[in-house]
């Protein structure tokens, strides 16, 4: 039988990608989602891939979710932690609610997703956790503190947890994306986009979520057991550490 792997936002954008190129490399593949059902049906409806709505943010909620996807496919071998979202603001006008929602989401829906499969994994002596953080928790970005801190301790965890896994075949990456052409981006206006974003990146262009989608399936495949702790950009030469 084939592995089972868990996407989370992985209905649209960068994850809905993740999402689909796992599923053509012949794994048994759950989505997960927030809120947007109308996206997350009409993927599930064009894929077949079995969608389930939580909040990342949420531990509890994040057993259930997990406990029901085991269920239906079986224990989860590899876990991509997609989901994210962003609260912008200038730090002297960023609320405590921007930042911890924000942090909760993508930093605290690390531990809280990761919590409640690593026990799984340990016990089958194979796993492979993805972490898609960002260029912004590389380089920090204005108005994205909460964003920037985030992603950067995305980074931590990642590291720290690559480290305990390893004597159990667990692998534990993260990919920093730099500007990818999802709604999120896709939404700022044209020109900002032509004169402002595009003329910062080398290679001249917004990267393609299919883009960061074949790392994914490289990192979770059997024979990626050499590659962990590691973080891979793809940011089109934008940023280099
Ligand atoms: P999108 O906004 O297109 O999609 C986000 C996905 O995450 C959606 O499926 C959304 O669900 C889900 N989601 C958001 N919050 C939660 C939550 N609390 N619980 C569960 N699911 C949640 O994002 P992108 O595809 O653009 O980004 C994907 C990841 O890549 C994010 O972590 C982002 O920070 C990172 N990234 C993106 C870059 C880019 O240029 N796009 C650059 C660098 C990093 P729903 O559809 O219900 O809202």
């Amino acid at each position: 039988m084939s592995r089972v792997a868990l996407v989370t936002g992985g209905t649209r954008g960068i994850g809905a990608a993740i999402s689909m190129a796992l599923r053509n490399a012949g794994y048994r593949v759950a989505a997960t989602y927030a809120g947007n059902d109308e996206k997350a049906r009409a993927f599930h409806e064009v894929t077949g891939i079995s969608v389930h709505k939580w909040d990342v943010s949420d531990y509890e909620a994040c057993g259930k979710g997990i406990a029901a996807i085991k269920d239906e496919l079986g224990p989860i071998e590899i876990l991509v932690n997609n989901a994210g979202i962003t609260r912008d603001a200038m730090f002297h006008k960023m609320t405590p609610q921007q930042w911890h929602e924000v942090v909760n989401t993508n930093l605290t829906g690390l531990f809280n997703m990761t919590h409640h499969v690593w026990q799984s994994m340990r016990d089958r002596s194979f796993g492979r956790v993805v972490n898609i953080s960002s260029i912004n928790g590389q380089k920090g970005q204005m108005g994205q503190a909460n964003y920037s801190a985030a992603k950067a301790g995305d980074l931590g965890f990642t590291k720290a947890l690559a480290q305990e896994g390893a004597a159990k075949n667990i692998t534990v990456n993260a990919i920093c994306p730099g500007y990818i052409g999802t709604e999120m981006v896709l939404a700022v206006p044209e020109k900002v986009l032509n004169e402002r974003i595009i003329p910062q990146i080398p290679v001249g262009r917004l990267g393609d979520p299919e883009e960061i989608a074949r790392i994914v399936v490289f990192l979770v495949g059997d024979d990626a057991g050499f590659i962990t702790g590691s973080t891979i950009s793809a940011n089109g030469g934008q940023f280099v550490v």
